[in-house]
């Protein structure tokens, strides 16, 4: 495990603490996502997703280069996944797919869904894999409710799509080397020979394609794609490239990472609606302990959770500033509030459940069926 700084921590399995998110930019070497990067998505696609406008999404490795080969034709493909681990699927993990949504449609490219459902169990994260099972089930329903291209996404378990992975992984694996792999994941002494395996396995669906993969993940993966830019090119393969995250804060502050453990401060994607109107009205806030103070003096929105998730879930960029004026001003109640945000959050949840009606039939389809997953099943790892 590695700490940064004051206390935090940032690694795959582990994050803790307030994260410094310059001071990670910095540690892992990754560059920030500028206002001109920006304005190039937007002449690409003519349109920014809030995600990126907001710095959401605030760091890349390469993303430019992956741009520059569009511009000129080529093309990229889109990789993210999702560990089971305990607990549903929350507003955590929908971030990066509610993106690599946008993404796909923006650019109109392929895209791979890992479902690693070994990983958790490998970091000891859960105590069977029986567990984790149970878990793999929720997760493919909830992702095939949130519409992705069926004919140009592939979404595969890891122990269920192995023989095609694993010609792959022994090639990746041989070219890690323990001490580097120690030094970038921080393995302890009592870390699983599993778990010290399991990167070569998330870096295969790099290598699905012969053109660039682009990744947007949240930050704590930056690892992963460090080894797979040590040794692609070594391999015939391109470099990936990445669009980082910040982590999305809890509602019971707006530092941190959102977590299952602390099912209050967390939306699941599967609360009824009155578990997620008790959860977002005992939000925490920046406001002030009385009415008449809030009209007095105004709250602070810069630290409070409730205008964080605004900032993910309010797509309109006028509306989010009038939050924020009216919150300094006193002339917004945090009462208020949290009711616009418990509209923006249904929204979210009532577009997965009436999605949800076709789940089965669109799960199949990325799953097996569609053009993308139907190739996927006859894909082999070519290498010398
Ligand atoms: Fe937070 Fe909204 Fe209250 Fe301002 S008005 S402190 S943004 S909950």
């Amino acid at each position: 495990m590695k700490a940064f700084g004051n206390g935090f921590v940032v690694t795959p399995w582990e994050v803790e603490g307030e994260v410094d998110y310059e001071k990670l930019l910095a540690y892992f070497g990754v560059d920030r996502i500028t206002d001109e990067m920006l304005g190039r998505v937007e002449r690409l696609v003519g349109d920014v997703h809030p995600f990126l406008r907001r710095q959401i999404f605030y760091a890349h490795r390469d993303f430019n280069v992956a741009l520059d080969e569009y511009s000129s034709g080529g093309r990229f493909f889109l990789y993210t996944g999702i560990a089971p681990s305990k607990g549903p699927m929350h507003f955590g993990h929908l971030v990066p797919f509610l993106f690599t949504r946008w993404l796909q449609k923006a650019f109109n490219v392929n895209l791979y869904i890992m479902v690693p459902d070994e990983e958790k169990y490998l970091a000891k994260k859960v105590d069977s894999l029986r567990a984790v099972d149970e878990r793999v089930a929720d997760v493919e329903r909830i992702i095939s409710a949130l519409g992705f291209d069926p004919d140009r996404t592939f979404l595969f378990r890891d122990r269920e799509y192995i023989a095609h992975l694993y010609d792959a992984a022994v090639v990746v694996a041989r070219r890690i080397n323990y001490s580097v792999a120690r030094a970038v994941f921080g393995f302890r002494g009592d870390t699983s020979i599993g778990l010290v395996f399991y990167p070569a396995l998330q870096i295969v669906p790099t290598l699905f394609e012969r053109s660039r993969s682009v990744i947007p993940c949240a930050i704590d993966q930056d690892p992963y794609w460090r080894i797979q830019r040590d040794i692609a090119e070594k391999i015939g393969y391109k470099k990936a490239s990445t669009i980082l995250s910040k982590f999305m804060p809890g509602l019971d502050g707006p530092s941190g990472k959102m977590s299952a453990s602390k099912p209050d401060s967390t939306i699941f994607v599967t609360d009824d609606p009155e578990t997620v109107r008790r959860k977002i009205m005992n939000a925490y806030t920046s406001g002030q302990p009385t009415v008449a103070e809030q009209r007095e003096k105004g709250g602070n929105p810069d630290t409070c959770s409730v205008y964080k998730w605004h900032s993910l879930f309010t797509p309109d960029d006028e509306e989010l500033v009038d939050i924020f004026s009216d919150c300094r001003a006193g002339n917004l109640l945090c009462g208020d509030c949290k009711l616009r945000l418990l509209k923006r959050v249904q929204g979210v949840l009532d577009e997965i459940r009436e999605n949800q009606k076709n789940a089965e039939r669109n799960l199949k389809m990325i799953k097996y069926e569609g053009e993308l997953a139907t190739r996927m099943w006859d894909w082999k790892f070519e290498y010398d």
